[in-house]
């Protein structure tokens, strides 16, 4: 991935007729919302943009959008890192008719033609979409304080129960 700095403002429409690419990174302080939105951004976000048209002529931009937060869980209460990844596809309309007319299976950016686009905001808004709406850790990495939860951080790493030890058992 690039380490360019994604524009602030782009024009898709003529970008889309170019059929330009677009790759880079949104650094954090254009992250805001996100930053908001959980506990924190942890890294710049990277971002592969294209513009082209589709086979109906419409002109559209899909792309890959990564970046990583962190959450806090609602099973133990403890922040853990979350990455984001989500892919998308939108079509440009400048009007309600537009919007109406796309297949289901395509998004709509409202944008009048002339009017510029932060690159920050549409990736931000993907990322914004990957977030889980129930965040928890991966089975088992919860850290729930139990009876020995004082003593297991500080000794020995807990043993793995021995499979033979039901074996000892029998005899
Ligand atoms: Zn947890």
């Amino acid at each position: 991935m690039s380490n360019f700095e994604l524009p602030a403002q782009i024009n898709p429409y003529a970008l889309a007729d170019k059929m330009s690419e677009l790759e880079g990174e949104v650094s954090l302080d254009r992250l805001s919302r996100l930053d908001e939105a959980t506990e924190g951004v942890i890294r710049t976000a990277q971002a592969s943009l294209s513009f082209g048209r589709d086979a109906s002529g419409r002109r559209v931009v899909s792309g890959q959008v990564d970046g990583a937060v962190n959450l806090l869980c609602q099973r133990c209460l403890k922040p853990f890192q979350y990455e984001l990844a989500g892919s998308f596809k939108m079509a440009l309309v400048y009007n309600d008719e537009m919007a109406r007319s796309l297949p289901t299976d395509l998004d709509s950016l409202l944008l009048l033609p002339d009017q510029p686009l932060d690159v920050a905001q549409i990736v931000e808004d993907e990322l914004l979409l990957c977030l889980p709406m129930h965040a928890v850790h991966p089975d088992g990495e919860c850290q729930i304080e139990t009876q020995f939860g004082a003593e297991e951080s500080e000794g020995e790493p807990e043993k793995a129960p021995n499979p033979f030890d039901v074996l000892k058992d029998l005899k």
